[in-house]
């Protein structure tokens, strides 16, 4: 189990994979701004930095 690493820290450019789809429903943090990606739960989006939480990715 020596070599699980989190290589997860990624600088913007990156995130353009995220899109690959057009599936993805990611979405950056409004307030953190660009870069700052929330993450994506059941109904709601949360970004960890900044705490902030937006429901509503129903459509
Ligand atoms: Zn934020």
């Amino acid at each position: 189990m020596a070599e699980k690493k989190e290589v997860k820290k990624k600088k913007g450019r990156a995130r353009s994979a995220l899109y690959k789809d057009g599936d993805c429903t990611a979405k950056a943090c409004p307030k953190c701004g660009d870069g700052y990606w929330m993450a994506q739960h059941k109904d709601r989006n949360y970004c960890g930095k900044c705490k902030y939480t937006e429901f509503g990715t129903k459509k």
